[in-house]
C-alpha cells in the first residue's frame, strides 16, 4: 500500500494548524460536527424522494466518544457517507474554503487569526490529534473506506468494515506538552459537553454522548440507599435556536436565561430585539440591550461584536462588522444561511450580505430605544445613564441621516424641567422670539445653575441645557443646531436677546475697565462691560472657540497639547464693587488694583479655574479689611 502525498497546500495548512495558538485549537470540534451535520443534511434531503434509505428525519444524530485508556475522541454520523474516492477527492486537498484562497492572495502574516476565528474544516483536526482515521461507507455502496493521517506525511486509503452508512472520524489526541491538560482536555467529557453547547449547540440534528449517572440500586433498601453508575445516551445540544423561534412563543424567562447563559451576565437584558428578515439577504437575530454596562466595557479589553451563525453553526464569536461601534454595547445572535462557514475576517468586511444585516439592525436598535423614550421613559433614562456615553460618540462621529437618527436619542438637563429632556422637547417648548438653543458647560448641575452668565436668561424662563458630561459640550459644539435652531453656549457666547440689556460704558467705565487689564496683563485677553450679568460683579467667559470646559478636558487627557481657552473678563458696570473701583482708583491706585486682582480671581473661581497663587490671594483678601 502506498502513502500518497498531501497536495502542497495542504501540507503548509497542517503546519500551521499544529502551531496555531491554543485558544484557537478548541474549535475543531465545531468543524467536525458541521460536516456530520452537513452529511446528515444530505442524506436527510434524499430520504425525503428516495425511500430505499429507509430512514426518518428523528433517526439521525452525530454520537461522540471517548477512549481515555486509547486517547481517541470519536465523532459518528450515519449521514451520507464518502466513498474512496470522496475520501481521496475532499480529505486529500485542502476544502475549497474561501479563508485559505483568501489568504494565498492577501499577505501570509495573518495565519494563525484566520484559523482561529473560522477554522479550516476538517483539517482543523489536526490541532489536537496526531493521527486521524476516518471510516466511512458511502450510502449505497456495499464497501466501507478507511482513511488514516499522521499529517504531514500524507495518508492511506484502504478497504475496511462498517455496517452501516454514515462516518466515524476517529481523532488520537496529541500528548500534552508543557501545559497539562493542553490536549487531554479533549478526552473529558465536560469539555466536550460545553464545547458542543459553546459552538454547536443550536445543529438540527441530536449531538448524543454516553454519559455516566449516578442512580440508587434498585434492590437496595429505602434508608440505606446505594448507587451504582450507569451510562446513558444524552442529548447535549438543544436544537433548536431561541432566534428560530417567534417572539410571541419564547417566555421572557426563557430570553433572560438564554442571555445569562450566553453571555455571562447577572442581570436580565434592559430589552430583547427579534429579528426576522426575508428579502436581500435573510437572517435571523436576537439582540439584547444591557441593563447594566459590561464591566469592561468602557476599556480597551472590551470584545464587542455579535455571535454570527451559519444555518446554526457558529462562525464567529464577536462579529465587530455586525454593530456600528455607537452600538457596541448590544449583545446577541446573527443567524444567516446565506452566509458561508469558510469565510475570513477580512472578507466579512467588504461582505455585502453581512453590510445590508449590519444596516438593518441599526435600524432596528434605533426603532427599539425611540420606542424606549416615548414608552418607557424612567427605562429609557436608565439606558441612558449606561450607555447615553455611546450614543454621544456616534453622534459626533456620523454624518447626514444616520446622525440624525441618534440626535433625536439624547438627553440633556433642563434648567426649567428639572429633568432631562430631549432636543425635540427643548424645541418644541421655545417661546416666540427665542432664537437660540441655549447650553451651559460645567461639573455638576449646581455649579451651572450658580453660573453668574445663566442669570438673566433665568430671569426670562429661558430654558438652558445643562452640559455636566464633557462630551456635551463637545456635541453642542459639534451639532452646531438642531432643527434649525443654532446652539449657544450661555456661559461663553453672546446671548443674541433682542432686548438685553445695553451695556452703557462711561468714559469712565472703559478707562477703569482699562485699568483693570493693566493690572492683570496677560493673565486675561479682554476686559469687557458685561450684558449677561445683573445681580453678579464679574464672570470669566471664553468667547468662541474653545471653552474652559474643553480645556479642562484636553488638561486631563492630553496635557503636552497646552490647550488653553481665551480669557474675558466681563464687569458688571453697574455693580457696587466695580463703582467702589472705579471711585478709589485715582485716589488709591495700589487700593484699585487689589479690587481687580479679587474679581479677577473670583472669575476664576466661578468658572471652576484653578487660581494661579491660592494663599497669596487668601492673604490679598484678608488685608482688605485687616
Ligand atoms: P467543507 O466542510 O468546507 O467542505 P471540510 O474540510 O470541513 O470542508 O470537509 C471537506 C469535505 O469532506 C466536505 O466537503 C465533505 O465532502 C467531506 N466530509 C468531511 N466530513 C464528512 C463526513 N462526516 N461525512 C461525509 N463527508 C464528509
Ligand atoms: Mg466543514
Amino acid at each position: 500500500m502506498r502513502k500518497k502525498q498531501f497536495k502542497a497546500e495542504s501540507k503548509r495548512l497542517l503546519d500551521l494548524m499544529v502551531n496555531s495558538i491554543y485558544t484557537h485549537k478548541e474549535i475543531f470540534l465545531r468543524e467536525i460536527i458541521s460536516n456530520a451535520s452537513d452529511a446528515i443534511d444530505k442524506l436527510c434531503y434524499l430520504s425525503l424522494t428516495d425511500d430505499k434509505v429507509g430512514m426518518n428525519r428523528s433517526d439521525f444524530a452525530i454520537t461522540i466518544s471517548v477512549d481515555k485508556d486509547a486517547r481517541t475522541l470519536t465523532v459518528s454520523d450515519n449521514g451520507i457517507g464518502m466513498s474512496a474516492d470522496e475520501l481521496e477527492n475532499n480529505l486529500g486537498v485542502i476544502a475549497s474554503s474561501g479563508s485559505y484562497k483568501f489568504r494565498q492572495e492577501q499577505n501570509e502574516d495573518s495565519d494563525t487569526d484566520i484559523i482561529g476565528q473560522f477554522g479550516v474544516g476538517f483539517y482543523s483536526a489536526f490541532m489536537v490529534a496526531d493521527h486521524i482515521t476516518v471510516v466511512t461507507k458511502k450510502y449505497g455502496e456495499t464497501q466501507a473506506w478507511k482513511w488514516e493521517s499522521s499529517g504531514a506525511e500524507g495518508y492511506t486509503v484502504t478497504e475496511a468494515e462498517r455496517d452501516t452508512v454514515g462516518t466515524d472520524i476517529i481523532m488520537h489526541i496529541k500528548e500534552d506538552g508543557e501545559e497539562a491538560g493542553e490536549f487531554s482536555r479533549y478526552l473529558e467529557d465536560w469539555t466536550i459537553k460545553s464545547l458542543v453547547k459553546k459552538y454547536s449547540d443550536y445543529i438540527r440534528f441530536p449531538i448524543k454522548m454516553l454519559l455516566p449517572h449516578s442512580v440508587k440500586k434498585p434492590d437496595s433498601p429505602e434508608d440505606k440507599p446505594e448507587y451504582e453508575t450507569v451510562y446513558e445516551w444524552e442529548t447535549l445540544n438543544s436544537m433548536v435556536p431561541l432566534w428560530q423561534r417567534k417572539k410571541s412563543e419564547v417566555t421572557k424567562e426563557e430570553y433572560d436565561e438564554f442571555y445569562r447563559q450566553r453571555f455571562g451576565e447577572m442581570a436580565p437584558p434592559q430589552s430583547v430585539i427579534s429579528v426576522s428578515a426575508e428579502g436581500a439577504v435573510t437572517y435571523r437575530a436576537l439582540l439584547f440591550i444591557p441593563s447594566k454596562v459590561p464591566s469592561l466595557y468602557y476599556t480597551q479589553d472590551f470584545k464587542s461584536g455579535l455571535q454570527l451563525y451559519s444555518a446554526g453553526v457558529m462562525i464567529m464569536d464577536h462579529c465587530e462588522e455586525l454593530l456600528p461601534e455607537h452600538f457596541s454595547f448590544v449583545r446577541g445572535v446573527v443567524d444567516s444561511p446565506d452566509l458561508s462557514l469558510n469565510i475570513s475576517r477580512e472578507l466579512l468586511q467588504h461582505d455585502r450580505q453581512l453590510k445590508i444585516i449590519s444596516a438593518n439592525l441599526e435600524k432596528k436598535i434605533i426603532a427599539e430605544l425611540k420606542k424606549m423614550l416615548s414608552d418607557d421613559r424612567e427605562g429609557y433614562e436608565k439606558f441612558y445613564e449606561n450607555f447615553g456615553r455611546a450614543l454621544k460618540v456616534g453622534v459626533l462621529n456620523q454624518y447626514g441621516e444616520k446622525r440624525e437618527n441618534l440626535q433625536e436619542l439624547l438627553l440633556f438637563y433642563s434648567s426649567t424641567e428639572k429633568k432631562l429632556v430631549t432636543l425635540r422637547e427643548y424645541v418644541e417648548r421655545m417661546p416666540e422670539g427665542q432664537k437660540y438653543i441655549y447650553y451651559a458647560a460645567g461639573d455638576t448641575v449646581e455649579a451651572i445653575d450658580s453660573l453668574p452668565q445663566t442669570e438673566l436668561l433665568k430671569e426670562r424662563s429661558m430654558e438652558i441645557l445643562y452640559c455636566t458630561d464633557r462630551a456635551d459640550e463637545f456635541l453642542a459644539d459639534s451639532l452646531r443646531q438642531y432643527d434649525g435652531k443654532e446652539f449657544r453656549s450661555a456661559v461663553d457666547g453672546e446671548l443674541g436677546l433682542e432686548d438685553a440689556p445695553k451695556t452703557q460704558e462711561s468714559d469712565s467705565d472703559r478707562e477703569c475697565l482699562a485699568f483693570i487689564k493693566e493690572t492683570l496683563g496677560d493673565r486675561v485677553d479682554e476686559v469687557k462691560a458685561s450684558g449677561k450679568l445683573k445681580t453678579h460683579p464679574v464672570c470669566m467667559t471664553s468667547g468662541e472657540g474653545l471653552t474652559f470646559e474643553m480645556e479642562k478636558y484636553f488638561k486631563a487627557v492630553q496635557p503636552e497639547l497646552q490647550m488653553k481657552a481665551k480669557r474675558i473678563l466681563e464687569v458688571n458696570v453697574a455693580h457696587p464693587a466695580f463703582l467702589k473701583l472705579e471711585s478709589v482708583r485715582a485716589a488709591d491706585p495700589e487700593l484699585a488694583k487689589k479690587y481687580a486682582e479679587v474679581l479677577y480671581n473670583q472669575a476664576l473661581l466661578i468658572a471652576g479655574l484653578p487660581i494661579a497663587d491660592p494663599s497669596g490671594y487668601t492673604d490679598l483678601v484678608c488685608s482688605l479689611w485687616s
